[in-house]
């Protein structure tokens, strides 16, 4: 199933057609705000970024005028919590986070950071506020150090290292041929989807946003490692305001809040106990979960809710 299973990713058909052409996601909208229809208003403020509370207000958005693919939304995510999207695939989740970044605007309602909605500030200072972690991250062809330094441009030889240690992965630099000094990308060091997300947890670590938009990755990683990226993504997330796109829900059972999107609209909401007494969506997702993780036997609930 999951290698059947083609995620449709952030951008999906432009996404996939120039992906190769880009390196993370932050990049990527920076390079793609040229031809988007996105502008900052004129003598638009920085984003006054305290500490990252998030709100969805009667958010309702299309890519075409046809459909709407979000319809009246509304969340929020108080500062330093944690909120969980949860739904089927072309539900509407990755289309959260992009209207988050404000890589499109809104057609109706708004969105706010810190009581500002988005659509008012730079984009520049929106972004700078924001850390990502993808579920796929193409590293640049550079050094390890550098694609990690990528987060905080001015950082130090030791906060990167610092930062390595606790996206774990430092140890695993030091066993490359020229430890931080090593090619990778697709020129150099072909890196694991385990290492790489960890590389990308480090990036983030540093950049030290106080938002973090996570996309779990929907393929299977091996128990070892899993366990491994938890427990740095977990690091990534303390004291962060932190929206999750969670595949597997054995992920997001601490969440403060788990939203069900389906067809565009929030149709539960709750802790996972509380989703779990609804019986509802969520519970037969859950219950799914654990029957095919019952059946194949690899004990770590690595299965999509798509
Ligand atoms: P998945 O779990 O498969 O990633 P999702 O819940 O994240 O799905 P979205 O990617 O937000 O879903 O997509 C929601 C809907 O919007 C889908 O019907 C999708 O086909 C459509 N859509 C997504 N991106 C675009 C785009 N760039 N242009 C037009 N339609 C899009």
């Amino acid at each position: 199933i999951v290698q059947l299973y083609v995620p449709l990713n952030w951008f999906g058909t432009y996404y996939r057609a120039i992906q190769k052409n880009f390196v993370d996601m932050e990049n990527m909208f920076d390079l793609l705000r040229v031809d988007s229809d996105v502008k900052d208003v004129p003598g638009a403020p920085d984003l006054l970024i305290r500490r990252g509370g998030i709100e969805f207000k009667h958010v309702s958005f299309g890519y075409g005028p046809e459909r709407l693919v979000l319809n009246d939304i509304s969340f929020k995510v108080a500062p330093g919590s944690t909120v969980a999207l949860v739904g089927p695939s072309g539900a509407g989740k990755s289309t959260v986070m992009r209207l988050l970044f404000r890589f499109y605007d809104v057609n109706g309602g708004a969105v706010l950071v810190d009581g500002q909605d988005v659509a008012t500030v730079t984009q520049a200072s929106l972004r700078a506020a924001i850390g990502v972690v993808p579920q796929d991250t193409v590293l640049f062809n550079n050094t390890v150090r550098y694609n990690i330094q990528y987060g905080r441009l001015t950082a130090s030889s030791s906060d990167i290292i610092a930062a390595a240690k606790n996206a774990d992965i430092h140890d695993r630099i030091l066993t490359f041929p020229d430890a931080y000094d090593t090619q990778v990308g697709e020129r150099g060091l072909r890196l694991s989807g385990g290492e790489k997300q960890r590389i990308a947890i480090a990036r983030t670590l540093l950049k030290d946003p106080a938002i973090v938009l996570l996309d779990e990755a929907t393929s299977a990683l091996d128990t070892n490692t899993e366990r491994n990226i938890q427990s740095a993504l977990a690091r990534v997330c303390a004291n962060r305001t932190t929206l999750i796109i969670a595949h597997r829900l054995s992920t997001i059972i601490h969440a403060d809040e788990i939203l069900v999107l389906k067809d565009g609209e929030i149709v539960e909401r709750g802790n996972h106990e509380a989703l779990l007494a609804l019986e509802g969506v969520y519970a037969s997702m859950w219950h799914q979960q654990l029957e095919s993780r019952n059946s194949n036997g690899n004990g770590n609930g690595n299965n999509e809710t798509n």
